[in-house]
Order: structure tokens, then C-alpha cells, then sequence
């Protein structure tokens, strides 16, 4: 195993948010969301870690085919629903859960033959104005659905919130009474929480809450971080040293000379970069712990280094060890300074990148 850039996945804290979420949701159920390669802590991983949740969702077809064919036998919930016929026999083939979004799919459905019966999730579109059913189509939509030949397995409803994040929350209000007035009387059990609507407001998600970026230890807001409310960061991005230069004062580091020594300066050479899925520019007062310590970026990130200024830090040598995000430096904070949100760092994390479990798997 390289001794350069890896992240290490913390299965226990994995296993402990969900149990916060849980906590956090007092009672409600819990669809753990393990799309983007659980959002870059690993796909299986995440979805062996959240074996306690009552259900499993992905967006696309390919991540529950990856799913099952580790032998993951939850129920799956495919969050884009199927597009086109052949996907919609692999998803019965793969026993999925599906969300219904729109017409085509009602066509697919009113034509199936087959023995797997589906739970459908009609999805309203309360205000996201992304996927979804309007709410003058939903009726329509759910007439159609209570005529299937082949009867689901369950019908329930969900609708996703644009701006649960935000403190002002006029617009989430605003979204939760389109979506009652559309689906209160009918009975059904509903599904309306991502991770900000669970920890904004836990009473008012329905039955069924999606939280991811939570179940990995990460905030959704841009003023808490993960601790803040009881979540464990689970992945911890490490890496080397692999030199350390003195640079004489007004001599630049990397492409474009972007960065100048202003005094004599030691600089630490670390193994990580924009081909690992960092960004290219990681923001003012970007800094990561060079053995333990914050050391402040310098010059460009290129594809396979950064360099960060060591100048006076004692210790530092070829093979030191590096954390770029982790519980010493949240993932949080190093978004915020490259201008971009915990969820795409995590995500953009690239195959390159080993996944290393702690504990190991049995
Ligand atoms: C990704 C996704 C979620 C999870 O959102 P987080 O903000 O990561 O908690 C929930 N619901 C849907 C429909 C999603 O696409």
C-alpha cells in the first residue's frame, strides 16, 4: 500500500452518525444515501457501514448494480428513477425500490408484467423545480398508479427542499405546505428531509428521512461544522512529505510562479493534487497539518503535489506525515476556502485515491 495520498474511512463513525441521525430524527425512518461512491468514502463501504438503516438509496442504476453484486441485499431506492425500458427490467431484475417522477416512467410501469412488485415513490416537485410531479399533475399521476395491473409493493410520496441549509427559512415553509396541500389527505407515507431538513427542523420531514452528507460526519450548514452537531468526520485524507526545499527568499514555487518567498523559506513537497480530486486553487489561507502542524499552501495545486510553507516548523523531513481534511482540520473549512461545499470535495475524491478501512474488514 502506497504510504502517499489515501483516505482512511472511519467504519465506526460511519455507524455512529447514522445512529445520531436516527437519534436526531426521533423516530422516523432512515433511507441512508450512498450515491457518488458513498459520497467518496466508497460505495460498499458505505453501504455495509449503514447495514442498520432501514433502506439504501443511489441515483443512478449502475451504483445498485455495484451494490448488489456485493451481495447487498437491502432495500435500494433508485432516487432518478429509470429511464427507458431496459433499465427498468435490470432495476426489477436487481429488486430496486424506484422514484417516479414522471410520465414515461408511469408508461413503463403500467406495461410491466413481471413478477417484482416495486415500491413506487411519487416524487413532487414542491418548489425545487428540478424532478418531480407538479402539483396539478399529481393527481393525475396517482390515479394512474392506483390502476396498475401489476399492484406496487407500496406507494409512498416524497419532495426534496431547496434551501433547508439557509437560516431563513421562508422558502422551506413555503415548499412543506405546496407539498401538503398536495399529499396530506391521502394516507400515504411521505419522505421530505435531506440532511439540513433533518437537523433544521427534524419534526416537519415525514415518515422517511435522506440524509447523507450527515451520515459521513460533514455539515450542511455554512456556519456549523460536523461536530457541531454530533457527527464524527469519517474520512481523514493523508498523505507524505516527499522533499523539502529552502527556497531563498524571492525565489516562486509551481506552475505560473503564483507564489513567492518573501524571507528565506522552507517548503514541504507533499503527494496530492488535483489528479487525487483536490482543487486546483484551494483559496486564501488554505493551509494543511504537516506533521500535526498548519502549514499554509503555497503556489499552485498541480496534479499530483501541492506545496505548503514550513518555514520554522521543526521535524518536518522527506516522509512526514500530511492530513489534508479530517478531524484535525475539517473538511468544512478547507471547502470554505476553495470556495465550494463539503459534498464536492468528498465526492470529487478520484479512483486514484485508495480507500483504507479502519478497523479492516473481517
Ligand atoms: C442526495 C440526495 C439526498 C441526500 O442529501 P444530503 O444533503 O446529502 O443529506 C436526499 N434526497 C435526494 C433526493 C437526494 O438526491
Amino acid at each position: 500500500m502506497s504510504r502517499l495520498i489515501r483516505a482512511l474511512i472511519d467504519t465506526r463513525a460511519l455507524q455512529a452518525n447514522l445512529s445520531r441521525v436516527r437519534e436526531v430524527a426521533a423516530g422516523r425512518r432512515v433511507i441512508a444515501v450512498v450515491k457518488a461512491n458513498g459520497y467518496g468514502h466508497g460505495l460498499v463501504t458505505a453501504a455495509r457501514a449503514f447495514a442498520g438503516a432501514d433502506m439504501l438509496a443511489v441515483a443512478r442504476l449502475e451504483e445498485a448494480v455495484v451494490l448488489r453484486e456485493a451481495g447487498i441485499g437491502a432495500p435500494l431506492l433508485l432516487l432518478e428513477g429509470v429511464f427507458g425500458p431496459e433499465e427498468f427490467a435490470q432495476a426489477a431484475a436487481l429488486h430496486l425500490d424506484l422514484v417516479v417522477h414522471e410520465a414515461a416512467q408511469l408508461a413503463l410501469l403500467e406495461a410491466w408484467r413481471g413478477p417484482w412488485r416495486f415500491a413506487l415513490w411519487l416524487k413532487v416537485d414542491s418548489g425545487m423545480n428540478r424532478l418531480g410531479f407538479r402539483a396539478e399533475d399529481f393527481p393525475a399521476a396517482r390515479a394512474r398508479v392506483a390502476a396498475l395491473a401489476a399492484p406496487p409493493a407500496a406507494v409512498r410520496v416524497l419532495t426534496h427542499l431547496a434551501t433547508a441549509d439557509e437560516p431563513d427559512d421562508t422558502a422551506t415553509r413555503a415548499q412543506l405546505a405546496r407539498f401538503e396541500a398536495c399529499v396530506g389527505r391521502l394516507g400515504l407515507e411521505t419522505s421530505i428531509g435531506n440532511s439540513a431538513g433533518i437537523f433544521a427542523s427534524p419534526r416537519s420531514q415525514g415518515d422517511w428521512v435522506r440524509p447523507g452528507l450527515a451520515l459521513y460526519g460533514a455539515s450542511p450548514f455554512a456556519d456549523r461544522r460536523g461536530v457541531d452537531l454530533g457527527l464524527q468526520p469519517a474520512m481523514t485524507l493523508v498523505s507524505s512529505v516527499i522533499a523539502v526545499r529552502s527556497l531563498p527568499h524571492g525565489e516562486a514555487v509551481g506552475y505560473g510562479a503564483t507564489w513567492r518567498a518573501v524571507r528565506d523559506s522552507r517548503v514541504a513537497v507533499i503527494a496530492a493534487g488535483y489528479g487525487d480530486g483536490l482543487i486546483r486553487d484551494c483559496g486564501a489561507g488554505a493551509s494543511v497539518l504537516v506533521g500535526g502542524q498548519r502549514a499554509p499552501l503555497v503556489g499552485r495545486v498541480s496534479m499530483d503535489m501541492l506545496a505548503a510553507d514550513v518555514t520554522g516548523l521543526a521535524g518536518i523531513e522527506v516522509g512526514t506525515p500530511v492530513q489534508l481534511w479530517g478531524p484535525q482540520l475539517p473538511v468544512e473549512e478547507v471547502a470554505g476556502r476553495a470556495g465550494t461545499i463539503a459534498y464536492e470535495l468528498l465526492c470529487s475524491l478520484t479512483g486514484r485515491v485508495p480507500r483504507v478501512l479502519n478497523p479492516p474488514p473481517a
